[in-house]
């Protein structure tokens, strides 16, 4: 009886063991989920974000279906610079909590489960907000031109 609870109670610290290190990479202390769906990816090293941004792209694109659709992961205070989507695009928040604001609009706050559907050609900006990581999966339609990047969301706008 003794020895058929050890080795329960060993099979379990096991199964507790493999578990955790399927877990994502994303600091915790502020409350992000520690099993998301989808992976973090990669670290981006573009000029278009601020702060630190992880991107997996899923589907690039192509000719026959021109949507690229990827997972972004904000650390708190990382954004987007301003820019458009000539086709559109559609925001679905998994995790966090983020910011996105559309040029003339006020900030919305975001959090899991909202979606945002940003209009073709319309300047605005997304990310986390200052203390939250955010976390969006974002479907891009690519059939009427690729993204066109302006100016900075500076620190004034973003605290807005
Ligand atoms: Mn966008």
């Amino acid at each position: 009886m003794k020895n058929k609870i050890t080795v329960m109670i060993v099979c379990l610290a096991f199964v507790v063991a493999i578990n955790s290190c399927g877990q994502q990479k994303v600091d915790t202390k502020d409350n992000l989920s520690t099993n998301m769906v989808f992976p973090q990816g990669e670290k981006v090293t573009s000029e278009n974000f601020k702060g630190t941004v992880y991107l997996k792209m899923f589907i690039a694109g192509d000719s026959i279906n021109p949507t690229s659709i990827g997972n972004v992961t904000f650390e708190p205070g990382a954004r987007t610079k301003w820019h458009l989507h000539p086709g559109g695009q559609i925001l679905l928040v998994i995790d966090g909590v983020g910011y996105y604001q559309e040029k003339g609009q006020s900030k919305k706050i975001l959090h899991k489960g909202d979606v945002i559907k940003c209009p073709p050609n319309v300047p605005h900006w997304h990310g986390a907000s200052s203390d939250k990581h955010f976390v969006q999966v974002a479907v891009t339609n690519r059939h009427l031109g690729e993204t066109v990047w302006l100016e900075e969301v500076t620190d004034e706008v973003y605290s807005k």
